[in-house]
């Protein structure tokens, strides 16, 4: 089978020389898109655990120890040597005290097992002081900061209640790029009201500036505003079928340098509600790259 994007293995073999695990900790546990700085209720989609079901609970340096310890206990069935990265998920993770932040970072990339640092926020949470810090840890160790844009369409930003305008991404982009952060931009598929078209608009845009990105399925969660809307039959999740298109399509647009991050996501069990096949992973690898193989063969790629 032709090979139709950078994954982030290859990249990270690329990169470390070894395969890399990352370990999933928290150190926030809210967001400004939820405690009133910049609005309550959250983006519509947003589950309990802001995106961080998994993730290991940290505070300080020594939570780090224990949480880096069941993190590895976590990946271990699918580990066999290799490095990690302590990847902060859930909420905002530059959200956190600065204090804090600095401890639990510095404490992380100090530790010979950790190749890397990986962040994932806002791209309006990054004062001045977190951009100093990130930038002290950039040149201790690589820097991945992960960025949640999900469209670049104003008026879906507001229905989903992001929170923030699109030049908010675009300076937090050339800021990140000045401390040398790897800058991975998440981007969501099926969105409310969001066609094919406008999904490609925002990988076209995303991929001449990002180092890596993050194709995501809107699931719908339990206790979300997007589950009332589910519910009311105001919002319709996308079929397997619409969702491995529109995510070729991207991938087609997106320069070949781009890292691919994910292709689908992992939906929290216990509170998704649809769509159904999602909760399906290895299904839907298979379909998606059935769907590669169907274009190939359709643009005659085998045959030359
Ligand atoms: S997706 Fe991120 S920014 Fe939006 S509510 Fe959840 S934690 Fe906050």
């Amino acid at each position: 089978m032709l090979k139709h994007y950078r994954s982030a293995n290859d990249y990270f073999r690329e990169l470390f020389g070894c395969k890399v695990y990352k370990l999933a900790l928290s150190c926030s546990d809210t967001c400004p898109n939820r405690d009133g700085t910049v609005g309550t209720g959250g983006c519509i989609f947003c589950g309990a655990e802001g995106s961080g079901e998994f993730a290991e609970i940290c505070k300080n340096s020594s939570d780090l120890e224990s949480a880096i310890a069941h993190a590895k206990k976590r990946v271990s069935s699918k580990t066999n040597g290799g490095s990690y990265i302590a990847y902060f998920q859930s909420f905002t993770s530059t959200y956190a005290p600065i204090s804090r932040l600095e401890e639990l970072f510095t404490a992380a990339t100090e530790r010979n097992d950790i190749v890397a640092l990986s962040v994932a926020t806002r791209p309006d949470c990054l004062s001045d002081s977190i951009m100093n810090l990130l930038k002290r840890i950039s040149e201790r160790k690589p820097l991945f900061v992960e960025l949640g844009l999900q469209t670049i369409h104003e008026t879906t930003a507001k229905s989903i209640n992001r929170g923030y305008a699109l030049n908010v991404y675009d300076t937090a982009v050339d800021r990140l790029h000045k401390i040398n952060a790897n800058i991975i931009t998440h981007i969501i598929l099926g969105l409310p009201g969001e066609s094919s078209e406008m999904v490609e608009q925002t990988a076209k845009y995303v991929g001449k500036v990002t180092d890596g990105i993050k194709l995501q399925l809107m699931f719908v969660l339990k206790n979300t505003v997007l589950a009332d809307m589910y519910y009311n039959g105001k919002y319709k999740p996308l079929t397997l079928e619409e969702y491995s298109d529109m995510l070729c399509r991207c991938i087609e647009i997106l320069p070949p340098n781009v890292v691919i991050h994910r292709l689908t996501g992992d939906p929290p069990k216990r509170i998704m509600i649809a769509p159904e096949w999602a909760a399906d992973k290895k299904r839907v690898l298979n379909h998606i790259s059935s769907e590669f193989e169907r274009r190939d063969m359709l643009q005659g790629k085998y045959f030359h």
